[in-house]
């Protein structure tokens, strides 16, 4: 049957769902079409495995806008816990406290090693590479070659699948003075430049569901489904089609009956990948459009989620407990995981309680970073647990082979929009072909723009865009929403400075 609603939103993440609340405050009916058949919030959402929860990739709730703040209160309210950030960085055998202390640096990697450091950091300072191109010359002209290769080199590659000098240097000027890795190091070795430098973004303290970060979208679909919108699950949209005579849009898919649907709006926000919204629309998208689509690339993640006895604190990280930090980044090449979260140090309610008596349980999220198709990504799950095994014992996170009780693999495709040397072209192309033939298509999110946005910023496109529906006009830029933008405050955005920070 067809059905007629103002505004249609693909995706059930934190933009589409956002941008879905907005709409329906001001009464605009509105209906959210979701792929996955159970979860909401995307890669924002918990996955329930019996009563273990796991957060895809720890999902963090801070901004620095005060009207995301103030969304996500009106959403939980009290079940939002306030958390200490904590973690720490495994590199050859050594936990290093992160943000690193001086003295503890110089211990681990050694005075020599140290002055070899700084020696390499002065040496940059007076002989930059000119130009710099790749993410490895932007690094090495700030930080050093040394600092480079112990700090940097195998956990973005780890990452991002690509080596250092592949990735371009204006992704790495967006984004290291965010993650501050580089800062924070050489503040611990050079400790008088520390007093005129603060460490600029280590956030200290982040807010976080009781039960994850999907408590926070289940919680505000239900919102906007008390105040007459609509969610419609396991519902993937394939089939946009433009009618330019009655100006409406149809939206077609399969729904999890294996039924075909249709619904017509006169808007539409997708969140969905570019790379999937841009064949599925009719009138057909031109040909530099659908090879732009195409040529964008994504990185996978795999995320094996492992129930072990909770030892308690291990302070130096050679005893029997499993460490307390919220996640470790594991930057030890000799094995391929590149981040391991401790779920119960996020909420202790993403583990059952034990009965009294009964030894304690934590929850470990043990990360992989893949493409799909590669030889991890098609890995039998049963091996992705033997691997994820063998590596916990392997950096001594695990003392014990039994101490390995049960374990769940989860697959999260297109967890990472690649900044190749061509995504900006390719972006550009789209932008132009639907701001040109697409009246009424407006795009949000993160692999909704393919944008490396966090979920503030994912929510704040999806809410702008929902503005600028609401007033009928484009007041927000939405291209231009980024880690320092107090969007939401003043129309016309006064930011455009950088992107936002990653979460790796
Ligand atoms: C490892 C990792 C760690 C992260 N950590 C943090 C963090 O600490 N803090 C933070 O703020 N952010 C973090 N993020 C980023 C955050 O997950 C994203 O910014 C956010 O989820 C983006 O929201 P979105 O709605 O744009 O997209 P998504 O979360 O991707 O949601 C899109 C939704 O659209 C649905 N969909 C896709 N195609 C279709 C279709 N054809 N039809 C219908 N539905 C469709 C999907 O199923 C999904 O539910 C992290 C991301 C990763 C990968």
């Amino acid at each position: 049957m067809m059905q007629n609603t103002s505004v249609v939103i693909i995706g059930g993440g934190p933009a589409g769902l956002s941008a879905a609340l907005t709409l329906s405050d001001e009464k605009i009916p509105v209906t959210v079409f979701e792929a996955d058949p159970v979860y909401l919030g995307g890669i924002s959402r918990t996955v329930r495995h019996g009563d273990y929860l796991t957060d895809i990739g720890g999902h963090r709730f801070f901004s620095k806008s005060r009207d995301i703040e103030d969304f996500w209160s009106r959403i939980l309210g009290d079940d939002l816990l306030e958390r200490p950030r904590s973690s720490r960085i495994l590199y050859r055998g050594n936990l290093f406290s992160y943000p690193l202390r001086a003295f503890e640096v110089l211990r681990k990697i050694g005075y020599g090693e140290s002055f070899l450091c700084i020696a390499s950091y002065v040496k940059s300072h007076f002989i930059p590479v000119r130009p710099a191109k790749t993410f490895e010359d932007w690094v090495v002209n700030r930080f050093g070659k040394r600092l480079f290769q112990i700090f940097f080199k195998t956990y973005t590659e780890k990452v991002w699948g690509i080596p250092c000098d592949r990735i371009s240097a204006d992704w790495a000027a967006q984004r290291i003075n965010s993650l501050s890795l580089g800062v924070a190091i050489l503040n611990a070795l050079t400790p008088w430049r520390t007093r005129s430098r603060r460490v600029k973004t280590l956030v200290e303290s982040f807010r976080y569901p009781r039960k994850g970060p999907g408590m926070m979208w289940e919680s505000c679909a239900k919102k906007l489904m008390t105040a007459g919108g609509n969610v419609v699950m396991g519902s993937p949209v394939d089939r946009l089609v433009w009618d330019k005579n009655t100006s409406q849009w149809t939206i077609e898919g399969t729904n999890s009956h294996g039924a075909r649907f249709k619904h017509q709006a006169r808007h539409v926000i997708s969140t969905m990948p570019l790379c999937d919204l841009i064949p599925a629309l009719d009138p057909p998208a031109s040909e530099i459009a659908l090879a732009a689509a195409k040529g964008l690339r994504y990185r996978d993640f795999i995320t094996i989620s492992v129930v072990v006895p909770d030892l308690g604190k291990d302070d130096d990280g050679t005893g029997g407990g499993i460490f307390q930090e919220n996640w470790l980044y594991i930057h030890d090449p000799a094995v391929k995981v590149g981040r391991i979260q401790n779920y119960r140090s996020w909420s202790p309610e993403m583990v059952p309680a034990v009965s009294p008596g009964q030894p304690e349980r934590t929850f470990l999220g043990v990360e992989y970073f893949c493409f799909k198709g590669d030889g991890l990504w098609e890995s039998p799950d049963h091996e992705l647990i033997a691997l994820a095994k063998k590596e916990l014992l392997a950096t001594g996170i695990l003392k014990k082979p039994e101490h390995f009780l049960e374990a769940f693999v989860n697959r999260q495709e297109k967890a990472y929009p690649v900044y190749d040397e061509t995504y900006k072209d390719h972006v550009w192309s789209i932008r132009d072909e639907i701001a040109a033939r697409y009246p009424g298509l407006h795009v949000s999110g993160r692999n909704g723009m393919h944008k490396y946005n966090n979920q503030d910023h994912a929510m704040m496109t999806g809410i702008l865009t929902a503005k600028n529906i609401i007033a009928g006009q484009n007041l927000w830029d939405i291209w231009r929403v980024n880690q320092d933008a107090e969007y939401l405050e003043s129309p016309g955005g006064k930011g455009g400075l950088i992107d936002p920070p990653v979460e790796t």
